[in-house]
């Protein structure tokens, strides 16, 4: 099973964890030392099997040309509103919601779109982990320099290009504002 030690930002994989008394004891081994962490420093992921239908939220498939090869790709991401509901926002939009939330500072900087409170692939690590176990072709933790972090992004299904976050939150927030339906994935 997986943890996250939270001072390290590191994901490890472990074989065995006991929880006492606000304790966390973790072995990496089958009979290997056991390491002590304190129960409020780690998080552990639970295990979703590789292809478990069970995704609390819908799954929206993005048509998209990719930046570089300009071939159409998919894209697979959650829509949910950022408002700790992690609700799915679902057509026909409410923008009146999506707007409570909206993030005002990034709007006044880049007026193009409206920021909705909304959260897509690459915001949430719980979401983007089960995202990434329903699709593990087409998503894999990459490097943005945009962004100067670690995430799940799509590949482009011709070239491998990478899908950033910013490309889809964009594209998200068009498709909302102009009342687009997006298609999700019938699971
Ligand atoms: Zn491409």
């Amino acid at each position: 099973m997986k943890f996250r030690d939270k001072r390290k930002n590191e994901v490890k994989e472990a074989y065995s964890i006991v929880i006492r008394d606000g304790k966390a004891y973790i072995t990496f081994v089958e009979n290997g030392k056991e390491y002590t962490y304190y129960e409020d420093n780690i998080d552990i992921m639970q295990p979703i099997s590789p292809k478990d239908n069970n995704t609390p939220f819908k799954v929206y498939k993005l048509k998209k040309r990719c930046y570089r090869c300009h071939k159409e790709t998919t894209i697979y991401t959650y829509i949910v509103f950022d408002d700790g509901t992690y609700e799915n926002v679902e057509y026909p939009w409410d923008k009146q919601r999506l707007l409570k939330n909206q993030n005002l500072f990034a709007h006044l900087q880049d007026p193009s779109i409206e920021y909705y409170g909304l959260l897509v692939i690459g915001d949430d690590e719980r979401l983007d982990q089960m995202l990434m176990n329903q699709y593990p072709d087409q998503i894999k933790v990459k490097y943005s320099k945009t962004q100067g972090r670690r995430y799940p992004m799509n590949l482009c299904v011709h070239c491998g290009a990478q899908q950033g976050w910013y490309f889809i939150y964009h594209e998200i927030n068009e498709w909302i504002k102009d009342m687009k339906e997006i298609p999700f994935d019938e699971i």
